[in-house]
Formats: structure tokens, sequence, C-alpha cells
């Protein structure tokens, strides 16, 4: 128990102490810029169908094949409610569809690292994953480390712990994981934030079973906006990933106590641009701003003082917030608080469940 104890503390302060920020850098702009992983550009080109790859979609009896299924965002699931048809389920990543095959329809189209880093994490296990055979590229990058992630691989050629160039082949696509076939094969690509080094507990404290892909487990992921990442760096190829995160919009924002023992907050060790410099500032709380999906954008000090992590802002509609948040936050209109699962959420990115177990 102690040595498992000493291994993840070690895990913890290594993975923590390895990028301090800096301040901006043309260089450091240069190194975030990504590429795309295949040939298929029409990202660019503004013909979405030809970018992503469809899902099959039965709504309220209606069949149909929408490309717009393959985006990042709530495109899925839909659901009629107050504020109209919305997508229901998040979808972390973009599908992007393969441009060649061979005779027998399997796609031939060659992955490659988005970004010069490290192969982090290979899963070679088709049946252990959703995602089915996927890599976990890090990329140190002056605001800390980042990870690509590229999924339902039919075969991957990279190996863990490699150091791969931008543009690199990794592996090759497939159709891999759940719910795909040959038909629908598509690389689906995810740029994300760990949220906790100390993921494994977190899983064993509230999921339990068997845990295959240690911190490299999707769930420890944070999905930003990649095709709104994309387009913005064409437009301004010097855009960090910082100052893109700042963009995003905000639905809610929690507001949580500071640690008793005045620890920084691991995701802020890692990525310390997220508190624009307020950090040190005294205060009892601190507030976070999220995305819809649960993208951190923003960690300020906050002056209200509360026992356990709380809704303190949130966007207005008419339908449920847990349609809009993936059921972490909910109520309707101004009326929020967080779920259960909301509550384990902020758990796994604030890390407080390692002191005694409680969000209080
Ligand atoms: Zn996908």
């Amino acid at each position: 128990m102690m040595q498992s104890l000493r291994r993840i503390l070690l895990m913890f302060t290594a993975a923590c102490a390895v990028n301090p920020t800096v301040a901006q850098t043309p260089d450091a702009a240069k190194q975030q810029k990504i590429i795309l992983p295949t040939t298929n550009n029409h990202i660019f080109t503004g013909e979405g169908d030809k970018f992503y790859m469809y899902v099959h979609r039965n709504f309220e009896g209606v069949a149909s094949k929408p490309w717009t299924a393959g985006k990042y965002g709530f495109v899925r699931n839909l659901k009629r409610t107050e504020d109209g048809v919305i997508g229901t389920r998040f979808h972390e990543g973009i599908d992007i569809k393969p441009l060649n095959r061979d005779r027998s329809n399997n796609p031939l189209d060659e992955i490659k690292a988005i970004a010069a880093g490290t192969v982090a994490y290979v899963n070679s296990s088709s049946s252990r994953s959703n995602y089915g055979k996927y890599v976990v590229i890090e990329h140190l990058w002056d605001c800390g480390p980042i990870y690509s992630l590229y999924a339902h691989l039919s075969n991957v050629s990279a190996k863990p712990g490699e150091r791969v160039v931008q543009g690199q082949m990794i592996g090759q696509m497939g159709y891999t994981g759940a719910g795909l076939n040959r038909e629908r094969s598509h690389l689906h690509l995810e740029l994300n934030l760990m949220m906790n080094e100390q993921f494994t507990q977190w899983h064993n404290k509230h999921l339990g079973g068997k845990n295959y892909h240690g911190m490299h487990n999707g769930m420890n992921m944070a999905g930003l906006d990649i095709a709104a990442f994309y387009i913005a760096q064409k437009r301004d190829p010097s855009l960090t990933l910082p100052r893109f995160v700042r963009t995003q919009p905000v639905y809610y924002k929690v507001t949580l106590p500071r640690a008793v023992d005045g620890k920084t907050m691991c995701i802020l060790r890692r990525y310390p641009w997220l508190t624009q410099g307020t950090e040190k500032a005294k205060s009892p709380s601190w507030e976070i701003s999220f995305t819809a999906s649960g993208f951190p954008v923003a960690i300020v000090p906050s002056q209200r003082v509360v026992q356990s992590p709380r809704i303190s802002s949130v966007r207005k509609c008419r339908s449920k917030h847990s349609y809009h948040t993936k059921g972490f936050v909910i109520g309707t209109g101004y009326r929020a608080s967080l779920s259960d699962r909301g509550k384990r959420f902020i758990e796994l990115l604030t890390g407080s469940f390692e002191s005694d177990g409680g969000t209080e």
C-alpha cells in the first residue's frame, strides 16, 4: 500500500514539475502550430461532408446519415426540447473521413502526428476501449503537457516512449472500437488537457472495475474544440492554445473552497495560465469557468465562502441544464446545481478526493 502511494506521489510530482510557464515567444507559438493528421483537408475548404464521417441517425422515425454528427460538440442523441432540437450527447473530438480505400473498402489513410512529441500511450487491444486501438502523444509545449489522441486505428506503428516529429506516421486508419463498421471507418482525433495524474485513484473510488489505460483513459482528458482551433490557427498562425481557450464560450461557473493545506490544484500546476496570473491572490475559494462540456476555461480567486463546490453562475436556457452539460449540471433557467456526476467530475479536476475522500 505504502509502496503504491509512494509511486503515485512520485508520478504526481514528476508530472506536475516539468513545465514552468514562460512568456510566450514567437518560437513557442510556432511549436503549438498543429497540422492535420491525414491528407483530408476539407475542414479548410468548407466542405464538411467531405471532411467529417457521418453517423446513422434515427430521430422521430426519420433515418438519416448526418455528417454534422462527426463534428466536435453536442452533435449526437437529438432531443426535442423547449430550446428546440438539440444534441444532448457530447463528442469530444472530430471524426475524419478516409480519402483512400482498398478494393475491399478498408481505409488506407496514414495517420500522422499533428505536432512533435512523445508517444505517451498505445492501446493495442480493440476490445479494451470504445476508442479501439488508440495512441496518445504528449506535447510538452510551454503551456504545459497537451495530449493528442488518435482513435479507431487498424494498426499502430508508434511505440510507447518514442519521440515523434510533426507529420511522422504513427499508424493507419481503421474501424476498431465501439459501434463502427468498415463503411464508417474514420480517425477520431482529440486535443486534450490532462485532468489528474491520480485518475486511477478516482476511478477506483467512483467507478471500480479495471482501468486498462491508466492516466491515458479518455475520461481523464478534457478535449478542446480542435476543429475551431485548426480554423483559428489558419487565420492566425501565431495563435497559442491558452489564447484560444480564453475565447471559448462559458456555460457555467463553479465556486469551490481552496484546499485547507494551501496546496495548489494539480491542474493549475500543469496549466498555470488558466489563472491568468491571479493564482497567488488571497481568497477563500476558487471560481472555475467551464464550457458546456466541462472544459475549464479560467480559474480565478473568489471571495465567496463555500463549504463544497457550488454552481455560482449558469447560462440561461429553457430546457434542462443536464441536456447541455453532459448531466453535470441539473435544474433549469437560473436554478442550477451540480449533479452527483458533476460533483465527481469536479473532484477529478481538482484532485480534492485525494485528501479525505470527500468533496467537503
Ligand atoms: Zn469520434
